[in-house]
């Protein structure tokens, strides 16, 4: 009978890009894909500690499949339980303590051992635990990646932060940084190239401090080694994240200016737009420092949208603190960002600050911080209206009638639509009549005309 493999991730693009690492090493070894944790012989979560309660996520993600393995156990039907990712190697043995129902724990730096440690558990019929940080082994072994239909792909080249913002849990999890080498990146996005892929995502927890030495001794930066990438042919569109302000060079800030395929959209965290808070965060840039950042951006490539991480409520934060957050997003003005609350992370220095702002504050700030946002959102989609902009096509909206309703349109028997992405990172969809034949546009670029602008997304007509 063949085995089947249920992979639940949660976090970020890393996180997914891992799973899908962690697939193809599975799939090697006979698991097939299953449709939901009832159908599988095997089930990973890969956690993320990013999210507030992840821990609790977790154990109530156990809880559940033990009652799953429970029944399957009364069939006569066995089911591995394996745990990935950053709650995995924070929590290590409690989880074993806690649920029972778990086989295997593996770190984000170690999955790689994932079919070594399935098979210890099949044949001793022992738990298995493994939490090292060994990232080049783990790059060395993950298999040829697979694009199926998709029209872009995620690379990881850089992981681990060596920052310690004494709010993130990422340097514990993830351990130093440390960059993949140049001729590792090329060839997976040769191949992605080759399976129809046009756009690349580099990804990395501190993906602008990459660097490296290619073969001929020759030192590559993040903007070196986009320019090389962007020597591929068949890919026409690069983009990278997450990027700290510090490690934003001169030549990657260049870079927008002459790569074409470089995408005029960045995302850039600030975090908070108070020298005090920023020096509290362990942020390693100022306030003054990020707006040369976006000054010399700017003048590099006036068209670039802008994006940001912001935290409100961090320890100490005063009201002046907040008005100097507001008056940062008013002078530089973004085109979509991430806020949250602050929310204490177990292990880090912030969380046991006695400075600790007000739950109820916390919340004043964050609604007049999006709301501000928001309109920046708006007015930046909205200059779009009537003009001619290029769409990647990436796949058919669902039938759903909730999801399509984000785009303020309603998908009737008469009408299809296409989801895409902008240049700038936007939402895009177009509507066609159904019976229209739409599969050459999956995964190819084509300008398309802006119809009307929602806040998250374009409306277009091709
Ligand atoms: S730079 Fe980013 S990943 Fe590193 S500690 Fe700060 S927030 Fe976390």
């Amino acid at each position: 009978m063949s085995k089947k493999l249920f992979i639940k991730t949660y976090g970020c693009q890393m996180n997914v890009y891992d799973s899908n690492r962690m697939q193809d090493l599975m799939n090697a070894c006979g698991y097939e894909n299953a449709q939901s944790e009832e159908d599988a012989q095997m089930v990973i979560i890969n956690t993320c500690h990013i999210r507030e309660k992840a821990t609790e996520k977790l154990f109530s993600d156990l809880g559940r499949l033990q009652k799953i393995k429970e029944k399957k156990q009364l069939n006569n039907q066995e089911m591995i339980v394996a745990v990935a990712g950053c709650v995995a190697q924070a929590e290590g043995e409690e989880i074993f303590k806690r649920a029972k129902v778990a086989d295997i724990i593996v770190g984000p730096e170690s999955y790689q051992t994932l079919p070594d440690l399935v098979g210890k558990v099949i044949r001793d019929k022992k738990r298995q635990l493994n939490l090292e940080f060994i990232a080049n082994d783990k790059f060395d072994k993950i298999i040829a990646p697979k694009a199926g239909v998709n029209a872009s792909a995620f690379i990881t080249i850089q992981e681990g932060c060596d920052k310690f913002c004494t709010f993130c849990v990422v340097p514990y999890t993830r351990g130093a940084e440390y960059c993949r080498s140049v001729e590792q990146v090329y060839q997976e996005a040769l191949q992605y190239a080759n399976q129809g892929v046009q756009e690349v995502y580099f990804l990395g927890q501190n993906v602008n401090a990459y660097k490296s030495i290619d073969a001929n001794n020759q030192e590559y930066s993040l903007a070196k080694l986009i320019e090389k990438i962007a020597s591929i042919d068949k890919i026409k569109r690069i983009r990278y994240t997450t990027s700290h302000p510090r490690d934003m060079s001169d030549d990657l800030i260049n870079a927008h200016r002459d790569i074409e395929k470089l995408m005029p959209f960045l995302h850039l965290p600030v975090q908070s737009g108070s020298n005090n808070i920023l020096q509290a965060m362990n942020r390693k840039h100022t306030r003054d420092e990020y707006f040369k950042i976006i000054d010399k951006l700017r003048k590099s490539r006036p068209d670039i949208g802008l994006s940001s991480d912001f935290i409100v409520g961090f320890p100490g934060e005063t009201d002046k603190d907040f008005e100097e957050t507001l008056d940062l997003v008013k002078k530089i003005g973004f085109t979509q960002c991430y806020s949250f609350k602050y929310s204490p992370r177990h292990g880090t220095p912030s969380a046991d600050s006695k400075n600790q702002v007000e739950e109820k504050v916390k919340d004043q700030r964050l609604a007049v911080l999006q709301e501000l946002l928001t309109s920046q959102q708006v007015e930046f989609n909205k200059q779009f209206e009537g003009k001619k902009i290029k769409v990647l096509f990436e796949k058919e909206a669902p039938k759903s009638k909730k999801k399509s309703e984000k785009f303020d349109q309603t998908i009737t028997d008469q009408n299809i639509q296409i989801w895409g992405k902008s240049e700038w990172l936007q939402s895009v969809v177009v509507n066609f009549e159904n019976g229209k034949k739409i599969d050459e546009l999956f995964g190819k670029i084509f300008e398309v005309d802006v119809v009307k602008s929602r806040p998250s997304s374009l409306i277009a007509s091709l």
